[in-house]
């Protein structure tokens, strides 16, 4: 089946038409700029401008629109509400609406280009897939916080967790190398990009996550703190007068390896600065490795073991040093790295666990798109 997949941001439309049998993809590309001076004028004229690419002249990969037979968007929160994909219906849109609050940067422009793309493509099945759905299994124990238990049931306040498209596509991925036993282990992802997570998988399924209501909770990130006492910011508002505004502003853009260096929020930089001297790139380094291996320990002792540890995304695929420095100290729990696999491993999915490790440490690409092309070719074919 060919699937139309859009991943739509604030001023950007990521798109892949995938043939979802035979795995492949037929096209893709990134408008970017929308709204901006040198780019298009908005979503709508934005997936105008895919569609003309997409049948350019019988130059492009179909011949006539009508051979898209499904699109498939990708929708960061489905709150409570969405444990999987979902047909886009007035009711559906009207729940993501809702949800809106929860994911203000993500959901928002999901929604126009899930308008938009219905307007230009009015008979063609469009289904949304969640980032959120891939947690609807972690337990109330792990996904309540202990607040005032009114606003969990009032108003939704609760651990949702992210990332899920890439662990689902992690998880196949990391099933079939270990020859389809993932359903019976105790494994942790690390989904180390700019974004950072890590999630607990149990027997297959999600049982803990570090990302909560909001991406902010967890590891260290490119620009964001993860865990933080709640109280400094308390005492940075009173402090110095700051307001939820910049609270929010540090929180999401000036915090994290950002932060700490001073440098940048890209970890390659911060890399080569450590590897250069300088100090706070060093700290900086140490508090994400350091962060991530304390996550890793807590989930073992959360699932009572640890079978296989996965690293993925920008970081984890790329990173032999930081992959390296997490595993440090990690031998109580009888992980051992083999160098040598761990040094060649960049981008390719490779078994970096040592000859005599207890522990599989798997490095695997992450493919959202091939998720989102998946589950929408699935829930068509149902509905047929
Ligand atoms: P996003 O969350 O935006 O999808 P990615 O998964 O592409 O991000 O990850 C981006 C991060 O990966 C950046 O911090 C970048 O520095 C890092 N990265 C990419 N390649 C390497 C590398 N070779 N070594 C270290 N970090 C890398």
């Amino acid at each position: 089946m060919k699937v139309l997949v859009l991943n739509s941001g604030s001023s950007s439309i990521k798109y892949e038409l995938r043939d979802s049998q035979a795995a492949a993809v037929l096209a893709k590309d990134d408008i970017s700029r929308i709204g901006e001076e040198d780019g298009v004028a908005d979503h709508g004229r934005a997936l105008e401008s895919i569609l003309e690419a997409l049948v350019a002249l019988g130059g492009g990969p179909l011949k006539d629109l009508s051979e898209v037979e499904a699109v498939g968007h990708r929708v960061v929160h489905g709150g409570s509400y969405f444990t999987g994909p979902a047909l886009l219906t007035p009711d559906v849109i009207q729940r993501i609406e809702e949800y809106a609050p929860l994911a203000p940067l993500h959901n928002p422009p999901a929604l126009l280009g899930i308008r938009e793309a219905l307007r230009v493509l009015p008979h063609t099945p469009q289904v949304a897939v969640f980032d959120t759905a891939y947690h609807s299994t972690i337990p109330p124990k792990a996904h309540v916080y202990a607040l005032p238990y009114d606003y969990y049931e009032r108003h939704g306040v609760r651990r949702y967790g992210f990332h899920g498209i890439s662990l689902q596509s992690v998880a196949q991925g990391a099933d079939a190398m270990l020859g389809g036993r993932l359903p019976e282990l105790k494994a942790v992802i690390a989904h180390l990009g700019n974004g950072a997570s890590v999630t607990a998988v149990d027997g297959g399924r999600s049982v803990d996550t570090s990302m909560g209501l909001t991406p902010l909770e967890g590891l260290v990130m490119g620009t964001r703190p993860g865990d933080v006492d709640p109280g400094a910011l308390l005492y940075l508002m009173r402090e110095l007068g700051l307001a939820a505004g910049d609270v929010d502003r540090v929180l999401n853009k000036e915090s994290g390896l950002l932060g700490v260096s001073g440098l940048s929020n890209d970890m390659r930089d911060v890399l080569a600065a450590a590897a250069a001297g300088e100090k706070r790139s060093r700290l900086a380094l140490d508090i994400y490795c350091y962060r991530l291996r304390k996550y890793i320990g807590a989930y073992a002792a959360a699932m009572g073991g640890l079978d296989v540890l996965v690293f993925t995304a920008g970081v984890g695929e790329n990173s032999a040093d930081i992959r390296a420095a997490v595993c440090e100290g990690l031998g109580f729990l009888g992980l051992e790295l083999d160098q040598d696999a761990n040094a060649k491993a960049r981008g390719v999915n490779a078994d970096i666990g040592g000859a005599g490790s207890r522990v599989r440490v798997l490095v695997v690409s992450t493919d959202e798109e091939r998720v989102i092309a998946d589950e929408t070719a699935a829930l068509v074919m149902r509905g047929r």
